[in-house]
């Protein structure tokens, strides 16, 4: 293929992915006048972001008595202590902030009767350091990522970011030196693929739970981020951390908030038992989510599920009265309807533990900077590389996030990557030369998915995948399960290369994208299985039931999968906060 046909844009800074990390990134560079290009495979306000429900959580004490101090230490005890913890201060001290300045963009909270913003309770949230429930987690009714997107969306429209929606992006540009120049993109529409030369690089791709058979998470949430970045020769973190929500939907997996827990819901089991306390006995219904999930999954081994199958519990709501149910949940009630067909207003949702967020990823500093630690000596940052978001592993929900605490996460950490992105790119004013070699790399790996025939679909590969992931490293997993589970992905991902294009590729590029992101699953799954194989200990939401305590001597450390040798390799958590005093691990009750 020869080089130039492809066209090539040049920009100071591309940022791949159009969610709330994105967008708000993406702000912080247009409001600075930088010739910034925002490439999303879906247009920006259908990503995720914008079903993220309950809220978004800052000690702002409308409500209860607050403050960020006690915010970091649940955030810290709900991480299992695998958060580090300088991260988890910068995250909650500058939460109120963050969230006054979505106010002011015009981000339409739900207020209390004072005018303030209104403030509900969530999982994991205390007072005084594991004390009262806290009332912490401010929310706009129950479609707060909605509203936080929109208004992100249309304050970089007010700030001239380009945008080029339903492009695809496909490699990350990396020179000889190690530097990142751009990516590599297909533009959806037209099948063409595109060259976006940049002197910064920010990937806010989102989650990767579709590698789940039943997830949360939007179709599109296929880890493309992940994929980019171990081609690229960087290493994953924490990869064996994926967070089960305790209350999906059997089977179509949509998501019933905590925020119905944090509004008075609770867990029921066939005997109409609430079965919480006993696992519980002081949060009860708002433990943290791993707590949770395990819970509902104990319940469910031990014969006390619900429905035929006995495969899931009840959500009761039906108490909080029509009133608060329209006006506080309507989102959800109006999911229950059609995926469980239920009012909620009537009777219990059926609920059962779902995958739904991802605590590892790409590795980075508190400025979003990408870092490959140990391996390439101490933390040293990747030229040009930013990652910030769902994809990112900064570390601040370590091994279980708190609910609230990911919208946080987009906002706090994607301002801060826009500002070090400012400075790195005044001082880097000149554009380095593309090594042309990577591009044509790039393209040879999208031209083998021109081929329209072989024995194998992807659809099918896929659905084969999920399972494997689904059946093997679930809630609870194990040394013999985790094996198979490597055996079996292997066999799968063995016959990718004979897998063909659907028919309807001839008249649609979905196809061809379709097998890009099992591309990028593939590697995801392994580094799922082989981070969760090494790591025998219990920590937050890996649970395995051949090591089922947390074994601080040893795994104080997050775990590093690369995938261009298949090795892991380790770092320390860094205990020590920014300003205060850490918080030592110690046993975690609620
Ligand atoms: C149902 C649900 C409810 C939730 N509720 C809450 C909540 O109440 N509070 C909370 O704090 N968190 C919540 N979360 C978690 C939170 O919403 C997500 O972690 C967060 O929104 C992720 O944001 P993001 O910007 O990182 O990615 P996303 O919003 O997922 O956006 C990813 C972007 O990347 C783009 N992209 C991906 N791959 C490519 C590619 N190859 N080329 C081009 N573009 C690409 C997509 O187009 C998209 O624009 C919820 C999650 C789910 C699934």
């Amino acid at each position: 293929m020869s080089q130039s046909r492809i066209p090539k844009r040049t920009f100071d800074a591309v940022i791949v992915g159009g969610g709330g990390a994105g967008l708000r990134a993406a702000l912080q560079l247009s409001q600075a006048n930088l010739k910034v290009a925002l490439i999303s495979k879906v247009f920006p306000t259908r990503s995720h972001t914008v079903s993220a429900q309950g809220g978004i959580t800052a000690a702002l004490a409308n409500v209860s008595d607050d403050n960020w101090h006690w915010h970091m230490y649940d955030t810290v005890k709900g991480s299992d202590y695998l958060g580090d913890q300088d991260a988890i201060e910068f995250m909650c001290r500058n939460a109120p902030s963050a969230v006054y300045e979505l106010e002011h963009m015009g981000l339409p909270f739900s207020r209390l009767d004072n005018g303030k913003i209104y403030q509900r309770s969530f999982g994991g949230q205390s007072q005084n350091y594991g004390g009262e429930q806290a009332i912490r987690t401010c929310a706009a009714a129950d479609r707060t990522g909605h509203a936080l997107l929109h208004t992100l969306y249309q304050r970089n429209i007010a700030a001239r970011t380009q945008f080029f929606d339903e492009f695809f992006a496909l490699d990350l540009i990396r020179d000889e030196e190690g530097s990142i120049l751009g990516v590599t993109a297909l533009e959806i529409e037209s099948g063409e693929p595109w060259l976006f030369e940049a002197r910064a690089t920010l990937l806010a791709t989102g989650g990767a739970c579709r590698i789940f058979r039943h997830s949360t998470n939007a179709h599109i949430n296929t880890g493309d981020g992940l994929g980019m970045v171990m081609r690229a020769k960087l290493p994953l973190e924490d990869m064996e951390f994926w967070q089960f929500h305790p209350t999906g939907i059997p089977e179509v997996g949509s998501l019933i908030s905590e925020g119905v827990r944090g509004e008075g819901g609770y867990l029921v089991n066939k005997a109409g038992e609430r079965f919480m306390p006993r696992y519980a006995p002081n949060a009860k219904d708002l433990a943290s989510r791993d707590v949770v999930s395990r819970a509902i999954a104990q319940e469910i081994l031990a014969g006390r599920g619900c429905g035929p199958q006995g495969d899931h519990v009840y959500l009761k709501m039906e108490h909080l009265g029509a009133k608060k149910i329209k006006e506080r949940l309507p989102g959800i009630r109006e999911l229950s309807l059609q995926f469980a067909g239920v009012d909620p207003i009537d009777g219990p949702i059926p609920v059962t533990p779902t995958a739904h967020y991802m605590m590892g990823g790409i590795p980075t500093n508190l400025h979003g900077q990408v870092v490959s630690p140990v391996r390439y000596g101490p933390e040293e940052p990747t030229r040009g590389l930013y990652a910030v978001g769902e994809c990112a592993c900064v570390s601040v929900h370590g091994a279980n996030r708190l609910g609230g605490n990911s919208l946080l996460d987009l906002v706090v950490f994607g301002r801060a990557a826009g500002i070090h992105m400012i400075d790195f790119l005044r001082e880097n004013p000149i554009p380095r030369p593309l090594p042309q070699a990577e591009v044509e790399k790039s393209l040879a790996r999208l031209a083998r998915w021109e081929k329209k025939s072989g024995s194998e679909t992807v659809a099918g590969l896929r659905v084969e995948m999920q399972q494997v992931m689904q059946a093997h490293c679930g809630v609870y997993r194990n040394e013999t399960l985790l094996r198979e589970g490597v055996d079996k992905l292997d066999a799968i991902e063995a016959r990718l290369p004979d897998a063909a294009l659907a028919d309807h590729s001839k008249m649609f590029n979905t196809a061809r994208l379709e097998a890009l992101e099992l591309e990028n699953m593939f590697p995801v799954a392994r580094a799922t299985l082989i981070s969760a194989l090494a790591r025998n200990e219990s920590r937050g939401a890996h649970s395995r039931e051949d090591y089922p305590e947390r074994n601080d001597d040893q795994w104080l450390r997050h775990t590093l999968y690369f995938r261009d040798n298949d090795q892991l390799d380790y770092k320390p958590v860094r205990l020590k906060p920014l300003t205060v005093e850490t918080f030592q691990p110690k046993q975690r009750t609620y």
